[in-house]
């Protein structure tokens, strides 16, 4: 099995599993876990924040700040496209009582003349802004890259607008390897930024949200609230340290494998797709004569992997676990499917 659905999938590496069987422990809603401060530390080090804090999932980190930043009646502003709009339940709007204010981006790259266009005037008729969500990489744009020009004009729109931006930075690190944009300059444009331990960096569990120290405080209270204290937590804890030590540089061979793969698969007549699009792990196409639910289903007979995105597109995303020669197996399949 060629399992490209998600860098999601990736299981832990040896020295994770030993450092999570080493990790020294504490309750950590008390704050007294070692390893989940030595974490939170070091992430707001290389976030360039003051704090950080260790939370479940991406999802909860994203909602945390939502939470923390906006009030209820009040509205955000975020892509179309964006994981906070498309693919969080509609949490900001159960939890945080928001309006989400959809715009539509290009490669996922919101306009500042755009966002400046959506932020609300004072007036009784409309609910106030409150926040403003980026997200880099863009997932369903195909993980491309917000270029950090783009990111430094919302900016300066929210600075003048004296408004907060939270950055959904599940793969951000993606973002800076394939870009060579340190990530504390994406970040320098976001008030607070959330990111992934479970994805490319491949440990199995958590996320960061890095901002403001009272903001920090308050997210902390807001965790608690949902349901994500955790007690001995270093335990996972341990295996995002790993991976920050360990797991960013090697991101690039994702990348290597997601242009190898996109050039192959651009040759294909059958497939519609643009493989400039591809800038990071992830690749998009679309079957030109065939349903995409035929063609995820004609793959995983043989052993591949893939998400549908309905109504007309296939998601592949490289990984960890899959390398040069599983992407070769895949593109021969490609071209026996497609023939
Ligand atoms: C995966 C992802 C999340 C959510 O992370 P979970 O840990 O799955 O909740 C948030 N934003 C983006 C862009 C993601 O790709």
């Amino acid at each position: 099995m060629i399992d490209l659905r998600s860098d999601t999938v990736t299981l832990p590496t040896e020295e994770m599993r030993k450092a999570m069987f080493e990790a020294e422990l504490g309750d950590d809603v008390y704050g007294e876990d070692p390893t989940v401060n030595r974490l939170q530390e070091m992430a707001a080090e290389m976030m360039g924040k003051d704090a950080a804090l260790f939370v479940p999932s991406g999802t909860m980190g994203n909602q945390v700040a939502v939470l923390t930043h906006t009030e209820p009646g009040s509205e955000v502003i975020l892509e179309a496209d964006s994981h906070i709009y498309y693919y969080e339940s509609a949490a900001a709007s159960v939890f945080a009582g928001v309006q989400p204010r959809p715009l539509a981006g290009k490669r996922g790259v919101l306009s500042a003349e755009l966002v400046e266009w959506a932020i609300r005037q004072d007036d009784i008729h409309l609910p106030p802004t409150s926040l403003i969500c980026l997200e880099n990489t863009h997932n369903r744009a195909g993980g491309t890259i917000v270029p950090l020009e783009d990111m430094q004009k919302v900016y300066a729109v929210a600075c003048k607008h004296n408004l907060p931006i939270h950055l959904d930075g599940a793969r951000i690190f993606n973002a800076s390897v394939a870009s060579g944009v340190p990530v504390k300059d994406f970040t320098a444009c976001t008030t607070s930024v959330q990111f992934c331990f479970s994805k490319g960096l491949s440990a199995p569990v958590g996320s960061i949200i890095a901002g403001p120290r009272d903001f920090i405080e308050q997210a902390r209270r807001w965790r608690k609230r949902l349901g994500g204290g955790m007690r001995q937590a270093g335990i996972i804890a341990a295996a995002g340290i790993v991976a920050l030590e360990t797991m960013i540089d090697r991101l690039a061979d994702d990348h290597a494998n997601a242009r190898f793969l996109a050039d192959a698969l651009a040759l294909m007549k059958e497939l519609d797709f643009n493989p400039e699009d591809v800038d990071t792990n992830i690749v998009i196409v679309k079957p030109v004569n065939m349903s995409v639910r035929q063609l995820g289903n004609e793959l995983e007979k043989r052993g591949i992997f893939t998400v549908v995105m309905e109504p007309d597109r296939v998601r592949l995303t490289t990984n960890k676990d899959v390398d040069r020669s599983d992407i070769e197996k895949t593109i021969t399949v490609f071209r026996e499917i497609l023939g």
